[in-house]
């Protein structure tokens, strides 16, 4: 299904299997029960640098323990979040528990670079979204230097003015931005110009067909060129294997992440790779 907004049409949840309506209606009490009882949880993917191999940062990324089933994981849960608009208060619980963790890695002396939280589009129709943000920062003391969001290129279709101001106000505040899944969306040069967005990733299907489809490579190169091109940093995302990052190491990356060095983990495992980091 394809959504209309400002003359653009783009597809978002055509995938999913909450294409599904039983899957959607069964699905949403148990998440806003989820979020009462506190059943999700935050892991932490490792982000590498490559110039100096050490640990400059993770990404957090939502998992639900389920009671019955387990850990869930997001491809699960959170296109039916969007859809319902609960990902809203999901996505200020996340904002909430990685400050918290990051007071941990400070308090335990830790030296890393910043925490990615991930931002849906469907956030940015708060139109709250900025000040309950900052209202979340002083309230729980987070360093907004050491907070990063990633939005998709789909945020950035939502009314213009007020993600720019959103934007603009919370980067005034010491937090970056960066463009995840570069590449898979429709972003225009002109709004990669317009707003403070520091970093491009790109996204994982791209650097996976690097070292057999020369179509990938060459993509995976242009990326990191534009990056650079316009002064912003670039990360490779989903990094398996070490051709990968030889190839990425080469063409001058700035960062990876992926299952090569570690899929996303606790906490305290991530704290315990941050020790020995
Ligand atoms: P994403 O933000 O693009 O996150 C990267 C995804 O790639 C993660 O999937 C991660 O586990 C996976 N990944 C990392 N390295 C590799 C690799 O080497 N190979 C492969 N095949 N995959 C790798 P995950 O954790 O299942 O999350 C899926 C998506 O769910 C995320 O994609 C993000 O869009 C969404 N998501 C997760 N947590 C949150 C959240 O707190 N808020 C919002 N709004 N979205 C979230
Ligand atoms: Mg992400
Ligand atoms: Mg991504
Ligand atoms: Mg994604």
């Amino acid at each position: 299904r394809a959504k209309q907004t400002h003359g653009c049409s783009y597809a978002i949840f055509e995938t999913s299997r909450d294409s599904d309506p039983a899957t959607h209606i069964t699905l949403e009490p148990e998440l806003w029960e989820a979020l009462r009882q506190e059943q999700f949880v935050l892991f932490y993917q490792p982000r590498i640098d490559l110039r100096t191999g050490k640990i400059i940062g993770a990404e957090a990324l939502m998992r639900w323990r389920h009671p019955e089933r387990g850990l869930v994981q997001p491809d699960e849960f959170i296109p039916v979040a969007e859809k319902t608009g609960l990902i809203v208060p999901m996505g200020y619980w996340a904002i909430h528990q990685a400050g918290q963790d990051m007071r941990r890695f400070r308090d335990a002396g830790f030296r890393y670079g910043s925490i990615g939280v991930n931002l849906s589009f469907r956030q940015f129709k708060d139109e709250f979204l900025a000040r309950t943000i900052r209202r979340i920062i002083d309230k729980n003391e987070i360093d907004p230097t050491r907070l990063e969001f990633e939005l998709t290129e789909s945020a950035l279709f939502a009314d213009e003015t007020h993600v720019q101001s959103c934007l603009k106000e919370l980067s005034e505040l010491g937090i970056d931005f960066s463009l995840d899944d570069f590449g898979t969306g429709y972003s225009s040069f002109a709004l990669l110009q317009k707003l403070p967005i520091s970093t491009l990733k790109i996204d994982k299907s791209f650097v996976g067909g690097v070292n057999s489809s020369k179509d990938d490579e060459e993509i995976v190169r242009a990326v990191i060129n534009l990056a650079h091109n316009l002064n912003k940093k670039v990360i490779a995302e989903g990094v398996e294997n070490k051709a990968q990052l030889e190839f990425l190491i080469r063409h001058e990356c700035d960062q990876v992440q992926g299952y090569f060095f570690s899929p996303p983990v606790p906490v305290e495992d991530f704290m315990r790779m941050l020790r020995n980091n």
